[in-house]
């Protein structure tokens, strides 16, 4: 690899101002790209996606160059709700009908290696993440619990024998919350820093001699055998590219851009509780999502602080006052918490597509993309790096079964796709209200 000068002093947007983003592990700031680079790969985003590929692609033994428009961990997944959670946003019963039992069989294979991954990653590299074992869906109505008995036998179906199931009282268990007529624990899932997650990868990346430039947005690309890969002040000359903005991308690779649609959702993070009160919460420390369409998602932080997130915003546009959006929900679940304080509150976006299953393809034989993991990405974003890595490297199996997956524009196209999405929504978040 023959890397050009690059400037020592960048001026990057940092991080959302997040619990996260307070608690990080030191990182250095890198340079932005400047001048001509040469590479074998040239990774566009250095969230989960583009951090775990680049990571692979060095392992074996390829030269490679991320540019992040921001810092590292800026996106989805440096800002997400930390939970591990197995399989993907639309579960393998609906692939099974919609697409077929082979296909079904090859993504089922794969639905719970992610996890594996990123657990292979802390140990091998030490990553210090908070990493802590077990998560649960929790459910606010029978119907609900009725799903939960029937995704667990369908897990069991796929070889997973890691659920159990809690009803009634038995619930509380592992929640002190009133909510929940049932839930189903995922011993082998679990929850972590997701900013140190990423932040460890990076550090990793560059041990074994790859390279991360910061505050380097990618303008556009130049397909062709090399691809040249363009920010304002300088190029990569690339054999192959992987394209992993995600929903921050916008604009760059307008070959799939009406598939996907960005949603932004919101988390607050109370003051410290003690251990005391945060144990009456969460007894054993569980990660908890709820199974309502637009969900509540929450768990503690290793300083005993109540972590909750919740609702979506179709489009990318944020809440003004995030707290008023969050608040009344963490007060739903945990009324004795309604007056709590709350020392951090941000916004993410992450990318659905229409089916909820995620976007893999190649353009023109050499530039990857992976994206639009529907809610759900920290496991399958582990799972792609390995996959574009294997393709890279002539094993395509993997990869092209999701690659093969059809993916639709979203109705209403680019106009109206945020209103009749939001339509939905309300349609089937009433559903839930009404326990139906
Ligand atoms: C608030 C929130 C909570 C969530 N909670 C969970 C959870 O608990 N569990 C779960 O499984 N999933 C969760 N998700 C989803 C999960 O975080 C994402 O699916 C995942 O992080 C996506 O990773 P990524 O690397 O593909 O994208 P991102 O992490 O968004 O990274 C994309 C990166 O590309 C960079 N980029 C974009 N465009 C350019 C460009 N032109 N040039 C250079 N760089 C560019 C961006 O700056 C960014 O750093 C959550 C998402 C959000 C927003």
């Amino acid at each position: 690899m023959s890397i050009s000068p690059v400037s020592s002093a960048s001026s990057v947007i940092g991080h959302a101002a997040s619990w996260y983003a307070a608690t990080a592990n030191p990182a250095p700031e890198r340079p932005a790209l400047e001048g001509e680079v040469t590479c074998d790969v040239c990774v566009v985003g250095a969230g989960f996606t583009g951090i775990s590929a680049a990571l692979h692609l060095a392992e074996r033994g390829l030269s490679v160059v991320v540019l992040e428009a921001s810092r590292v961990g800026f996106g989805a997944s440096g800002r997400n709700g930390g939970q591990i959670v197995n399989s993907y946003s639309r579960d393998l019963d609906v692939i099974e009908a919609k697409y077929g039992l082979d296909t079904a069989r090859a993504l089922g294979d794969m639905a719970f290696e992610g996890n594996r991954i990123i657990r292979e990653r802390i140990d091998q590299y030490a990553i210090d993440c908070d990493l802590k074992d077990g998560n649960l869906f929790a459910a606010c109505n029978a119907r609900q619990l009725e799903g939960l008995r029937e995704h667990q036998a369908l897990w069991e179906r796929y070889g997973y024998h890691e659920l159990e199931l809690l009803e009634g009282e038995a619930v509380k268990r592992e929640v002190g919350s009133e909510r929940y007529t049932g839930a189903l624990v995922d011993h082998g899932g679990g929850h972590l820093h997701p900013l140190n997650l990423v932040l460890g990868q990076a550090a990793a990346l560059e041990s074994l001699g790859g390279r991360i430039l910061e505050g380097s947005p990618v303008t556009g690309l130049d397909h062709g055998e090399p691809v040249r890969v363009h920010t304002a002040r300088g190029s990569v000359r690339a054999e192959r590219v992987v394209m992993a903005g995600n929903a921050y991308l916008k604009g760059v690779l307008p070959e799939i851009e009406g598939k996907s649609m960005p949603c932004g959702t919101q988390i607050i993070t109370t003051e410290p509780l003690g251990e005391e009160r945060a144990r009456s919460l969460l007894p054993n420390g569980l990660a908890v999502e709820d199974c309502n369409y637009l969900l509540d998602y929450y768990r503690l932080t290793r300083d005993n602080r109540l972590l909750y997130g919740g609702g979506v915003n179709y489009g990318d546009d944020d809440p003004g006052d995030i707290e008023a959006v969050i608040r009344p929900k963490l007060a739903r679940t945990f009324p004795e918490l309604a007056d709590v304080r709350v020392d951090y509150a941000w916004s993410g976006t992450f990318l659905m597509t229409l089916s909820r299953l995620p976007q893999f393809g190649v353009i023109n034989g050499n530039v990857y993309y992976a994206q639009g993991y529907s809610g759900h990405g920290v496991t399958c974003t582990h799972l792609a790096g390995k996959l574009i890595a294997e393709v890279m490297h002539g094993q395509d199996e993997r990869f092209d079964a999701f690659a093969g997956l059809p993916h639709l524009p979203f109705p209403g196209g680019r106009l109206l796709r945020v209103p009749l999405s939001a339509l939905g929504a309300w349609y089937y978040a009433t559903r839930d209200k009404l326990g139906l």
